[in-house]
């Protein structure tokens, strides 16, 4: 008799989307290997924390087993309160709502933060990826960077920095974020994610920093600065202000030209990004100011807000053996916080039709793909519209690639 041994589907990078999909197949005990540039979990600063929305949660649940499900679950933080409340950073007054150009645009539409029990429900990205990496970790290889692909008569490689290819897989799925270059040579080029120019700046500090604030979520900002608005929005969950062994993070943001990362190497975390935070809050009201002055400033680090083709998800020629999940098929930018519920979305609908099929199947990609273009789309869209207005972002065809 002989066994038929089924090639790996192969997935480049270890994030949130890749992972997560690794649980699928490992629960329908389809074989997969995951390629990862960084050389280790702890490689870079993992930073900011993540709000799940019903339906990242409904993702994540019907992927996981039940008992990782509950360690998931019981990991998350819920917090009370009424959803996000603006705070003019000056004031340290709560105002209604904002918008980027003095009112001149539409109001910000209502966000809906609670997802599940009446809570907002959050998680720092850190805890998240080593949950999902939970049981997957023999089937990733660290240090192997992807820069493309070779299509085989049955299967697909995976094609590295160095020159050398992997094993012959199945399927190649890519997970590797917004500098994707498996996603550029798929869609030759459609699928295409903008710098907007605007940079902001992550950070941690003590709970106890954020005592002043209270229970909710916070969004902070500052009209003051020539170059434009600054926010700065955070998450104060209840029950652990108090202590000084939990810290607690915010995200920065602001309009293009106000915050210079330093050569543009958003590899640089410390000092520089901290102290860039510090002197933008110098004149912050005294309830707002101990989250930067008290941040942990080995911790802080830079990132840029990209946001793929507003218009949403681009069509492609489709190729039943690669398919892109995650911000490689969609980024988004931090308002409305939907860029890794939407990444979940794919995890969950790709390896519930790889389970089903019991593995690769030359219209799964297709089908896949078909359904990720309408909810990414809309989520895409969304995310770009609150931008324009929260906080001033443009994106039009002349604005640089990534
Ligand atoms: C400050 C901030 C706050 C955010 N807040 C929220 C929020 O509240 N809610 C929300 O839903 N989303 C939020 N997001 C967005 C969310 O983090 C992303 O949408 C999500 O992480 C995307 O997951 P991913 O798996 O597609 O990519 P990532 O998590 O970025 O993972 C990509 C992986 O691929 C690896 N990689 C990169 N290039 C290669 C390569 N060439 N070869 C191999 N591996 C490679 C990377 O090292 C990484 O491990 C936020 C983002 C930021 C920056």
């Amino acid at each position: 008799m002989t066994t038929i041994t089924r090639k790996p589907i192969l997935i480049s990078g270890a994030g949130l989307a890749s992972l997560l999909l690794g649980q699928a197949l490992r629960r329908a005990s389809i074989p997969f290997l995951i390629f990862e540039r960084d050389s280790s979990i702890s490689f870079r600063a993992q930073g900011y924390r993540l709000r799940l929305s019903v339906e990242g949660l409904d993702a994540i649940e019907s992927v996981l087993a039940p008992e990782d499900w509950k360690t998931f679950w019981d990991t998350c933080g819920k917090t009370g309160g009424a959803g996000f409340s603006s705070i003019d950073a000056i004031t340290g007054e709560q105002h209604p709502e904002l918008t980027a150009d003095n009112n001149k645009t539409p109001p910000i539409p209502k966000e809906v933060l609670k997802s599940r029990g009446d809570k907002i429900v959050g998680i720092s990205r850190g805890d998240m990826r080593r949950l999902f990496m939970t049981g997957c970790e023999p089937y990733i290889k660290w240090a192997h960077r992807v820069t493309g692909y070779e299509l085989l008569p049955d299967g697909v490689r995976a094609i590295f920095a160095d020159g050398s290819k992997s094993e012959e897989g199945e399927m190649l799925i890519a997970g590797e974020g917004i500098y994707s270059k498996v996603a550029k040579q798929l869609s030759q080029g459609k699928l295409k994610v903008y710098d907007t120019g605007a940079r902001g700046i992550h950070g941690q500090a003590p709970a106890p920093a954020f005592k002043e604030l209270g229970e909710g979520v916070w969004r902070m900002t500052d009209d003051t600065k020539p170059g434009g608005r600054v926010f700065t929005i955070t998450n104060v969950r209840p029950g652990e202000v108090d202590n000084p062994n939990i810290e607690f993070g915010w995200t920065m943001g602001a309009q293009p030209g106000v915050i210079n990362v330093p050569g543009d190497d958003f590899s640089i975390i410390g000092s520089s990004a901290a102290n860039i935070a510090k002197s933008l809050t110098t004149n912050w009201h005294p309830r707002l100011k101990p989250l930067f002055e008290q941040m942990n400033v080995s911790e802080a680090a830079f990132w840029k807000i990209t946001c793929s083709t507003p218009t949403g998800v681009p069509e492609w020629t489709n190729e039943p053996r690669v398919t892109v999940i995650g911000d490689a098929a969609h980024s988004m930018t931090p308002a409305g916080g939907i860029g890794a519920n939407t990444a979940v979305r794919d995890s969950a609908l790709l390896g519930r039709l790889l389970t089903e099929a019991g593995g690769y199947r030359s219209d799964i990609t297709a089908n896949y793909e078909k359904q990720m273009r309408i909810y990414a789309s809309e989520a895409v869209g969304k995310s770009y519209s609150m931008a324009e207005a929260q906080f001033g972002i443009k994106i039009d065809k002349n604005s640089p690639t990534v």
